[in-house]
């Protein structure tokens, strides 16, 4: 069984400022998980445990980062921020289901071939039933419009078993309820 892992916004933007390769055409982030992002500053406490920026980026507080190491969990990189905060990122890759029924594609860039959005998350439907490497796992598809775009990140039943036994604050998750093979 898989699990979505999801939470909600804590009013940062990590590319409103600086030099990002965007494409000249559309604006499009080209390589936005390769970028630096520790210039962002968080200045205050977060509420949260775990949370997403409004472009789309899910930061972490080192109580997350200390239950998944003393729990053994693997497969999520955690990249430093200030304040004791990281943002983080699976590094398997799990294949969303981008034939399904109710997925759309708007508006696709003839310079760079993105789409400005891609709509309609959930349900999740994957064509895999399980993570190849470790105990999470980003969609290949991303979702959500222009900056905002980001994978689904998903998660096994021994992260599911551990994270939800936690009292991390502002973390949401759910069962996947239909998986192909
Ligand atoms: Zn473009």
């Amino acid at each position: 069984m898989l699990y979505k892992i999801s939470c909600h916004d804590n009013d940062l933007y990590f590319f409103d400022e600086g030099e990002f390769k965007r494409c000249p055409e559309c604006n499009e982030l080209l390589d936005k998980w390769n970028e630096d992002l520790s210039n962002t500053k968080i200045s205050k406490r977060l509420k949260a445990d775990i949370s997403c920026s409004y472009d789309g980026v899910t930061v972490v507080s080192s109580r997350f980062k200390d239950v998944c190491e003393a729990n053994e969990l693997t497969g999520l990189n955690f990249y430093q921020l200030n304040n004791d905060y990281y943002w983080i990122l699976p590094d398997s890759v799990i294949r969303f289901d981008s034939g399904r029924k109710g997925l759309i594609f708007e508006e696709k860039c003839s310079e760079c071939n993105n789409y400005e959005s891609v709509v309609g998350a959930s349900p999740v439907v994957l064509l895999e039933s399980s993570i190849r490497k470790g105990n999470f796992a980003k969609t290949d598809l991303e979702f959500a419009s222009n900056d905002e775009k980001h994978p689904l990140i998903i998660c096994d039943e021994k992260a599911y078993s551990v994270l939800s036994k936690s009292d991390l604050k502002g973390l949401l998750i759910t069962k996947i309820e239909q998986t192909f093979n």
